[in-house]
């Protein structure tokens, strides 16, 4: 450890190696520093006031000086008091700057944290699914808002304002807006068929789109209920587009879908935006149609032997009349529309029994679809 000597040569030449040797010792002290609580030990032994290393420079170096050499002593101790502090500011920089290099360095010896890797949530697997079938077929993805309006979830889709056919549809309106005009009021859309019309405006025919998305009914949870739940729907519109081409369409879809065996049947029923419409039922994938399996009942068809899927129709002719300035004239173009509940078909392809756990969020049951 270095300390101060006595001079007794006051020189230029003696002076200048003894001010030269202190400053090689601060630099070696000052490499020793490693963190805050050495640089307060270094810091002290040079600073402080009693028996520091500046003050023993003082006491030896510039008080013991004959008074002919004092002047020239005085200034090479400034000069060294100031190179002091110099040195110990910027080993207090070192220490700090050391500590946080030292704790945020990397182990590269360490094994890396494995991260979870993500995976598609059942219900987006299955639309995706659903949406590529189409999109073989030569359909294109259309998607719309989720806030809609009167006009494009109801009017424009042939539901006239008090229709009964309204009831069906449990609708969740935005609050306060009494002063609007009905068709222009908000709501969150029952049904992603409102992207329909929005697409049809935009597109001249022919057309040829799937629409995915979320969904909102005012339907209390329970397992086979939820508020927001998932559709697609389908439109195609051309000339001499007929009933066929959507059995043709849709039975081609629910064989990709569920496997080549299965058969499909149409059954009469009611949309409003649709003319005749009907309900498309599949063989159970399940029982394999027999209703049965093994001695037990089969519950997902209800011992039926067919499972309903979907509804569709040909698009009824007064829904083209909003679109009519488009190039949707009823008596030139026609088309078909059918849509699905994606939840529900992601249920029975996967045997959920409660439609309640594809929106919880916990990774036990999620995982299983990795
Ligand atoms: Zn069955």
């Amino acid at each position: 450890m270095y300390t101060v000597p006595k001079l007794t040569d006051y020189s230029s030449a003696a002076l200048e190696k003894a001010a030269s040797e202190l400053l090689a010792a601060l630099e070696a002290e000052a490499a020793a520093v490693r963190s805050e609580t050495d640089w307060k030990e270094f810091r002290d032994r040079w600073m402080a006031r009693k028996n520091g290393v500046l003050t023993q420079v003082n006491d030896l170096w510039l008080k013991a000086a004959p008074k002919d050499a004092k002047r020239d002593v005085g200034q090479r101790v400034n000069e060294l008091k100031a190179k002091v502090e110099q040195g110990i500011d910027a080993a207090l920089g070192r220490a700090k700057g050391g500590e946080s290099k030292l704790t945020g360095s990397v182990d590269i010896t360490l094994p890396g944290i494995r991260r979870p890797l993500g995976t598609e949530h059942p219900v987006i697997k299955t639309m995706n699914e659903i949406v590529s079938i189409f999109r073989n077929l030569g359909y294109s993805v259309a998607e719309g808002p989720e806030v809609e309006s009167d006009y494009y979830n109801f009017e424009s889709l042939n539901f006239p304002p008090n229709h009964p056919a309204r009831d069906m549809q449990d609708t969740l309106f935005i609050a306060n807006q009494e002063s609007k005009p009905a068709r222009d009021r908000l709501l969150l859309r029952t049904h992603t068929s409102p992207v329909q019309i929005r697409t049809m405006e935009k597109l001249k025919p022919p057309i040829r789109i799937v629409i995915p998305g979320k969904v909102y009914r005012n339907d209390p949870p329970d397992a086979s209920h939820s508020p927001m739940f998932h559709q697609i729907e389908g439109l195609a519109v051309d000339n001499n587009i007929t009933f066929g081409d959507l059995k043709g369409t849709l039975d081609h879809a629910m064989k990709a879908l569920f496997g080549s065996s299965v058969k499909t049947q149409f059954r009469p029923s009611f949309f409003p935006f649709t003319e005749p419409s009907a309900e498309m039922m599949v063989s159970c994938f399940i029982c394999g149609g027999s209703g049965r399996r093994g001695s037990e009942p089969c519950r997902p068809c209800k011992t039926t032997g067919w499972i309903e899927i979907l509804g569709c129709g040909m698009v009824d002719p007064n829904v083209f009349e909003f679109v009519k300035r488009n190039g949707y004239d009823p008596k030139k173009v026609s088309g078909f529309a059918f849509g699905m509940g994606a939840d529900r078909i992601a249920i029975l392809k996967y045997g959920v029994d409660d439609i309640q756990l594809f929106f919880q969020g916990d990774v036990r049951f999620l995982e299983q679809f990795a």
